[in-house]
């Protein structure tokens, strides 16, 4: 795929885009424009088409990076008087935790070792250990790892036991299967700039439509008023303050593109792919992921950094950038590790392309690998 003379981002987010996404982004548009506001619709639309949840659940936009969606769901959807189970084995479910202490959500923490899925029977173990437990938040796939959490059994745990569920399902959505409809999930997050391939900008909420009509003035924040924002849109076809016009018309480009790629199925299958080229030639070079393959999802691979003397995150990152791909350091509090995203519009050749440039970084800082 063509990238130009840019580096290839193997960061889950920021990502690379194609050209295509990129192009879309060459206009401006007013926030009153109808035809801006039809991209919105379609975009909504879409979402919801790809996550099964034409039928029962609203898209509702939200202004900024991923996490302001997930501010927005938890502070807007949750009553008080509520207590969320989370389960934890990554950053990002730790920041679920930071944000429903900040709100003043009462949460209780169900500690996994980060490289532990969530299963459905600690959750529902947990559940039944504490009748106060109204809620669930759950990241589908955990970025911090790139461990996968399970959902689907999570979901119908949630819907026998009659408890909430939310989902960060950030780094998944588009590339993992998403049944909404019929499924125990009442609320789905995901943004623009991970799986969709478009940039960051805009994170999104599919919620139940009739739980999210309840929440009118739950809000603990006027920013980040999902029901507002619903409201608003829903009278207006606008967005409440200045939407993120360049990236909600390069998400629509991006959207183009998914569907003529065939949808979830191929997208899921062009990052199976490269995360298998990926994972086969850094294990050539002597590399281990940090994961067992039934746990690992093909969006992120975190990888044991090497032990060695003249290892340096900062110098590995610099020699590998300069070979034009862009690596992320590891977020593991225990274990020094590097990751490298499978995802964005780029396929194995690229996988394999840096992987032989990490193994000439590797040579030229002078580790060995192999022992
Ligand atoms: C990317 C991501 C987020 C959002 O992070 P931002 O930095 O706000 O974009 C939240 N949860 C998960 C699992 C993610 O991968």
């Amino acid at each position: 795929m063509i990238i130009g003379s840019d580096p290839i981002l193997l960061t889950p987010g920021p990502l690379t885009t194609a050209p295509a996404t990129r192009a879309a982004m060459l206009r401006d548009w007013g926030s009153w424009d109808e035809a801006f506001n039809r991209i919105t619709q379609s975009v909504c639309a879409d979402l919801l088409r790809i996550a099964q949840g034409v039928d029962e659940f609203v898209c509702v936009p939200m202004q900024g990076s991923g996490t302001f969606a997930v501010e927005a769901a938890l502070g807007s959807l949750i009553a008080d008087g509520s207590r969320v189970l989370v389960p934890n084995n990554g950053a990002y479910c730790a920041r679920i935790i930071r944000i429903l202490q900040t709100l003043g959500i009462a949460h209780t923490e169900l500690p996994l070792r980060e490289d532990q899925p969530a299963t459905a029977q600690a959750v529902a173990a947990a559940l039944d250990s504490d009748a106060s437990i109204t809620h669930v938040a759950l990241v589908h796939l955990e970025t911090s790892t790139g461990i996968l959490n399970a959902l689907e059994d999570i979901a119908e745990t949630c819907r026998s036991r009659g408890k909430r569920l939310i989902v960060d399902a950030m780094s998944a959505f588009g590339a993992l299967p998403i049944r909404l409809d019929g499924s125990g999930i009442d609320a789905l997050i995901s943004a623009s700039g991970k799986c969709l391939e478009g940039p960051p900008g805009m994170g999104f909420v599919l919620a139940r439509r009739t739980l999210l009509e309840d929440c009118a003035g739950r809000a603990r924040s006027v920013a980040l008023d999902l029901h507002d924002q619903y409201a608003y849109m829903r009278q207006t076809s606008q967005w409440r303050f200045t939407p993120p016009t360049h990236v909600v018309a390069a998400l629509r480009a991006a959207l183009d593109q998914f569907l003529a790629e065939g949808g979830q199925r191929a997208r899921g299958a062009r990052y199976r792919n490269n995360c298998r080229a990926l994972i086969e030639g850094m294990c050539a070079l002597g590399f281990k992921p940090f994961l067992a393959a039934e746990v690992q999802a093909p969006v992120i691979v975190t990888f044991h950094a090497p032990v060695s003397p003249h290892y340096d995150f900062g110098r590995f990152y610099r020699a590998v950038r300069e070979a034009g791909y862009v690596l992320y350091p590891g977020k593991l509090t225990h274990v020094e590790t590097f990751r490298v995203g499978c995802i964005g519009a780029i396929d194995a050749n690229e996988m394999h392309n840096a992987a032989a440039a990490i193994g000439r970084a590797m040579q030229a800082l002078g580790v060995a690998l192999r022992p």
